[in-house]
């Protein structure tokens, strides 16, 4: 497991304090959706990862979804080559999961569209298996493993995704 830091990743500091989380039933995933590029996984693509969540956290702050959030709206982010970035973190509040839903489950995205990068390669469902170990270990989190239109409408996490939530989110 490779953890990014929010230094790292040269996130902006949110614009106000968190609200606490002391524990959740689990974990939500998500992604990303639109258009990620199909050679992203390229093992020379990385720094391209850092460029999306950083975007990801601006598009959040400027009102993108509605109304602007003070910070990224996920708890953890995951990529196509292991990585594990640190978004809100554990026992933070996420805004993603829609109103009314955050205080249950936390939050991950993986960078992953529904076109060009579409399938979910080895190392990036290993890394959301990591994430969730981790909201496990640091956050409290519950033994449930969600995706986002569960409880909520939208196309998210995508079909290939979704199905593997459904079959466990199991390491490949
Ligand atoms: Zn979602
Ligand atoms: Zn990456």
């Amino acid at each position: 497991m490779e953890l990014i830091t929010r230094g790292e990743w040269h996130a902006k500091k949110p614009t106000a304090a968190y609200t606490r989380l002391s524990s959740t039933r689990g974990v939500k995933i998500h992604y990303t959706g639109g258009k990620v590029p199909a050679d992203l996984p390229e093992p020379g693509n990385h720094d391209r990862c850092l460029d999306l969540v950083r975007d990801i956290q601006r598009m959040h702050m400027a009102g993108g979804r509605g109304e602007r959030y003070i910070d990224i709206g996920y708890n953890m982010v995951c990529c196509p080559h292991r990585h594990l970035f640190v978004g809100r973190g554990p026992h933070h509040l996420p805004a993603a999961n829609g109103a009314g839903l955050n205080s249950e489950h936390y939050a991950v995205l993986a960078l992953l569209g529904d076109s060009g990068f579409t399938e979910p390669n080895d190392d990036l469902l290993n890394a959301l298996v990591d994430a969730i170990e981790y909201l496990r270990e640091h956050g409290d989190a519950g033994d449930e493993v969600k995706g986002h239109r569960d409880g909520y409408e939208t196309s998210c996490p995508g079909d290939p995704l979704y199905r593997w939530v459904r079959e466990g989110a199991a390491r490949p």
